[in-house]
């Protein structure tokens, strides 16, 4: 077997797919490694299942509140049956994945891959060379430093789980914590969310945040901002988790701890200062071609790259074609600058496109808001949601949308018609000038400015 590649990808997630599957077409020898089954987190242990899960928990919310309004009868949400079902969607994708790269050329090699010096990487007995090296090696929950740390599970195991214990807390209030403590409060369990900060969902719009906080607490869930976790101790019935609020201390029960405070750029085991790679705890140290600071013929791209780009999975996407854009046809890239739309898939979701009030406030941009309730639209009233919001921050004079935010059950396709119109410089005046389908939640745009 040829042991010298044009390009060896190492990670077989979206970014490493996307590099490996597209330089490969363009007529490069393409190797591609991964430690773990391949396909990486999104559609194994990420934004995949816990959408099939969510989507589920979702028709059942819905379901539950039309009751008498045309269904009846009891609904049960089950998680044996939630995850069996989402296991139909993630078991095929290792096979699918490397059958996939194999029916294309691709070389592909099992195991971790480290470096024994710039051109060389060693996976196993194995040594392979190459030409251009991809890292896309993801990101892992971040290490924590609490007495104890080793009883937490982690999102991972969390999908893995046989069944749901009745007390669970979770250590973070950042969206995977949301997520899944929206889908486990509705399978009727006690939950617990433990947030250092003052504001839960950092990065967001604090008023929208703070929107699906209550919203979040209305389904049983306690939320304690500015507290930390200090300790936790496992008993004979559960664990014991030591917390701070201020200066007081407290102790609080769970059956079960989850890691939900944050994810960092999976580089152990990597040994990139063998390689002369420089790197930070945001990753690896890449210019705007993605391209190793230190080692030309080294990109990153995804979670492990120090990109400044928020780790998703459509970044990941756009950084893997940036970078083979440079390295296959030597275009310089132009830093990046696109709106990137994210979205919490609680119920109701939170979904937000460009600035918040906040990083117009603190860039000094001049800016007007229009926020409103849309609980009493026809939209939501006909499916009795509970709480339905918009958030738009406009630019004053021009009225070019600058960000927009949504809480709803259609937040998540309301960002995206927003995140078009941001993208392509769309004013208040177009959104309202265009004939949008009725009845639908975009035929309410218009009345939200
Ligand atoms: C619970 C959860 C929910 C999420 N939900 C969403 C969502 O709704 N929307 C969204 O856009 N994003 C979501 N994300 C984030 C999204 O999954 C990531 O941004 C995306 O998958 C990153 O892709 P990647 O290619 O950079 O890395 P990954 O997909 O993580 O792939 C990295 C691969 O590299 C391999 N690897 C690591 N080190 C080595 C080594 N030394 N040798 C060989 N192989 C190695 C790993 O095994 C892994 O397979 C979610 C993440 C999680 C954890």
């Amino acid at each position: 077997m040829n042991t010298t590649y044009d390009l060896i990808v190492i990670g077989t997630g979206v970014a490493g797919s996307t590099v490996a599957t597209k330089a490969q077409k363009e007529g490069l020898e393409v190797a591609i490694v991964d430690e773990r089954s391949f396909g990486g987190t999104c559609p194994q242990r990420g934004c995949d299942p816990k959408k099939v899960m969510t989507g589920i928990s979702a028709i059942y919310d819905d379901a539950k509140r039309v009751r008498g309004q045309g269904i009846n009868g009891n609904l049960m949400l089950s998680w044996t049956d939630l995850k069996e079902f989402t296991k139909s969607f993630t078991d095929p994708i290792p096979e699918a994945t490397e059958k996939k790269f194999r029916d294309q050329g691709i070389h592909t090699f099992h195991g971790q891959a480290s470096f024994t010096d710039p051109h060389t990487l060693q996976i196993g007995e194995e040594n392979i060379t190459a030409r251009h090296f991809v890292i896309a090696t993801g990101a892992k929950p971040a290490d924590l430093p609490i007495e104890g740390a080793e009883h937490l599970v982690t999102s991972d195991q969390f999908f893995e789980l046989y069944q749901l214990p009745d007390r669970i807390l979770f250590v973070g209030g950042g969206y995977i914590s949301f997520e899944f403590a929206h889908l486990a409060a509705r399978l009727g369990k006690k939950v617990i969310i433990v947030h250092r900060g003052r504001y839960v969902l950092e990065g967001y719009d604090y008023e929208m945040a703070n929107k699906l906080a209550e919203h979040t607490k209305d389904l049983g869930v306690d939320i304690h901002n500015d507290t930390e976790v200090t300790k936790i101790t496992k008993l004979d019935n559960g664990y014991k988790i030591d917390v701070k609020k201020f200066n007081h201390s407290h102790e609080l029960k769970a059956d079960m701890v989850v890691h939900g405070a944050g994810r960092s750029p999976n580089l152990e085991g990597l040994r990139l200062d063998e390689a002369g790679i420089e790197y930070s705890k945001k990753g690896v140290r890449v210019n705007d071609n993605h391209q190793s600071v230190s080692q030309p013929h080294i990109y990153a791209a995804g979670d492990c790259s120090d990109s400044g780009l928020p780790a998703l999975t459509p970044t990941a996407g756009e950084e893997a074609g940036r970078l083979l854009d440079h390295m296959l046809h030597g275009k310089n890239q132009e830093p990046f600058r696109k709106a990137v739309p994210s979205v919490v898939f609680t119920y109701p979701k939170l979904a937000s496109v460009g600035l918040t009030q906040r990083q117009a406030k603190d860039q000094e941009i001049p800016y007007e808001t229009s926020s409103k309730s849309i609980t009493e639209y026809f939209t939501y009233k006909r499916t009795k949601e509970p709480g339905a919001y918009v958030k738009l921050i406009l630019k004053p004079y021009t009225e070019e949308i600058l960000g927009a935010h949504f809480i709803s059950s259609k937040a998540d396709h309301l960002v995206n018609v927003f995140t078009l119109a941001i993208e392509h410089g769309l004013t208040k005046s177009d959104l309202k000038r265009v004939l949008w389908a009725y009845p639908t939640a975009e035929s309410d745009i218009p009345s939200f400015f």
